[in-house]
């Protein structure tokens, strides 16, 4: 645990939450201001600022308890979609630096936006980004 970050505090039951799943790596809990009714928060217990920092087994865990409380959430909720979300850096929109996977079940009137602008980019603009990431 790292003392000054709050998440390792929510993870840990140091501060408490509304807790919907706990095992011995990860607390999920209700996120305090919801994008939508349900939306929740899978924290590992051991502190990592993002993704890159958590260890790979972590990571793979991480993702697979997201694809069985995304089914499971969605079934008792009721939603009609869901959003798996997980942001690293200030830049891509990541306030709290303790690795976190967004759970956001999605409802056809919820009237949330969560995405991007699409960019129109040319053939060779494709595939100059092509030549740099392969
Ligand atoms: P991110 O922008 O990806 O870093 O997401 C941080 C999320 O943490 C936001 O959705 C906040 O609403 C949520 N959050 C911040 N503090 C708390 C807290 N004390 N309890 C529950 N959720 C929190
Ligand atoms: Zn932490």
């Amino acid at each position: 645990m790292k003392d000054d970050c709050i998440f390792c505090k929510l993870a840990n039951g140091v501060i408490p939450t509304h807790k919907i799943y706990e095992d011995d790596e990860f607390s999920v809990i209700l996120d305090a201001n919801p994008a939508t009714k349900g939306h929740a928060l899978i924290l590992p217990k051991e502190h990592a600022a993002n993704i890159y920092e958590l260890p790979d087994d972590t990571v793979a865990h991480a993702f697979q308890l997201a694809k069985k409380m995304a089914a499971k959430m969605s079934d008792k909720l009721k939603a009609d979609g869901f959003n798996i979300v997980q942001n690293n850096g200030e830049t891509a929109g990541q306030t709290v630096f303790h690795f976190h996977i967004h759970l956001i079940p999605r409802y056809k009137e919820d009237k949330q936006l969560i995405g991007w602008k699409p960019l129109k980019l040319s053939d060779e603009e494709l595939s100059e980004v092509e030549n740099m990431l392969k």
